[in-house]
């Protein structure tokens, strides 16, 4: 992005049981000086407050995969989640960077997605991975999919995602991480604008989904097993062919059926269970970082 950043929204609750956006954008508000930086404003959202009052994930549908445009125009979609998905669009009209701020139940530590692989975003992520050796960056494979997410309302940002961390629980840990990251976006974003010069890796390890594993089901499609408690909280470590991936509820061991080496993420997250997602396969991959 060669144009200055002029609006950056940071948003929590697009999920109403992940607390931990949930409360940092609670904080933000009471705040807002923590936020604010000179060169830009910064806008906050509590994104589905009726999930967020249920302490749910959504109540007609998962806001998260309501930003198709042709969702937005069409009138007759009128659940909670469609007005919200409207008014939320509309309120980022004009904002440069989204930061969305997730958690998951499985074990993926701190996860930048960047909305984009482009020059701007891997620049950043390469920026968050040398500033917090914790983070990780993973891009999901929603591109290619019909639902697109929030984060798909602005050129730049990143849906950041933190765990384990149960649904409706704070981990001060994570909240801490969080916030410490968001500060750190803002700083960046900050002295971009103001010409700085910033130390960026030329490289940086990208997490690129391949594929989808749902769990094992029987012929009426329910649950006939569950992950592999080899493989329980592994989240970005390698899974080998032949490795266990889950046990049947029978007591056996199914293994991995891959030919190569993957690293799965979002092994086990709760709110998959519903989306046929066991797990998300990634890639492991060395990317150069544009000027
Ligand atoms: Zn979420």
């Amino acid at each position: 992005m060669s144009s200055p950043i002029r609006r950056v929204a940071i948003v929590g609750g697009t999920h109403g049981n992940e607390w931990t956006g949930v409360y940092l954008v609670k904080q933000f508000q009471q705040f807002p000086k923590m936020i604010a930086r000179s060169s830009f404003e910064t806008i906050t959202i509590l994104a589905n407050p009726k999930a967020i009052a249920a302490n749910c994930r959504y109540l007609d549908r998962d806001l998260n995969r309501s930003f198709a445009s042709e969702d937005l125009a069409n009138p007759n979609l009128q659940g909670y989640e469609d007005q919200r998905a409207k008014e939320i669009a509309a309120q980022l009209r004009g904002v440069d960077v989204i930061l969305d701020l997730h958690s998951t139940t499985s074990n993926m530590g701190l996860t930048i997605l960047p909305s984009t692989p482009d020059a701007f975003n891997l620049r950043l992520s390469a920026y968050l991975s040398q500033q917090h050796l914790d983070v990780r960056v993973a891009l999901g494979m929603d591109c290619t999919q019909d639902a697109p997410m929030l984060r798909s309302r602005a050129q730049s940002g990143c849906t950041i995602e933190v765990g384990a961390v149960a649904q409706g629980v704070l981990n001060a840990h994570f909240l801490q991480q969080t916030e410490q990251l968001v500060y750190t976006i803002l700083d960046y974003l900050e002295a971009l604008n103001q010409g700085k010069s910033l130390t960026v890796p030329s490289s940086l390890t990208l997490y690129q989904a391949i594929a989808v594993v749902d769990y094992p089901r029987d012929a009426t499609g329910n649950l006939a097993g569950c992950i592999h408690p080899q493989l329980q909280f592994k989240d970005y470590e390698p899974l080998h062919p032949n490795d266990p991936m889950f046990l049947s509820f029978t007591g056996e061991t199914i293994p991995y059926q891959g030919e190569s080496t993957v690293f799965p993420i979002f092994i086990n997250e709760a709110a998959y269970y519903e989306k046929g997602i066991a797990m998300i396969l990634t890639e492991m991959r060395q990317v150069e970082c544009p000027d």
